[in-house]
């Protein structure tokens, strides 16, 4: 088995897990509660993560869970985080209304 890649919550994580699952891939989400328990994976680092069972899928796995999923981080359409405060805003504000901080360069 090796790790493919963290995703940002459990409900992306799940959602490539289905997506991979589709294609044929064999994959497994671990941590989904946070309990560790995999003495390879610093405790610090809990989040789900997502394996695959061969290491040759990891090319196409790549691409079935990162086209997607740029697209909708990078894109307009997709809420953003205020860099200063944490607060999680809407696509179409360029600034934060909880402290007024520009949206973050790259992520238009
Ligand atoms: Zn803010």
């Amino acid at each position: 088995m090796i790790r493919l890649m963290r995703a940002p919550d459990l409900m992306l994580a799940q959602h490539w897990v289905n997506l991979l699952t589709q294609a044929g891939i064999p994959c497994h989400l671990t941590n989904r509660y946070m309990q560790g328990g995999a003495g390879e994976i610093p405790v610090d680092q809990c989040g789900p993560d997502i394996w695959l069972e061969n290491e040759h899928d990891k090319a196409a796995a790549m691409q079935i869970v990162e086209g997607p999923v740029k697209n909708e981080l990078f894109g307009a359409r997709f809420n953003w985080q205020c860099d200063d405060c944490g607060e999680w805003l809407e696509p179409q504000f360029t600034t934060c209304w909880q402290c007024g901080a520009a949206r973050p360069p790259g992520d238009e």
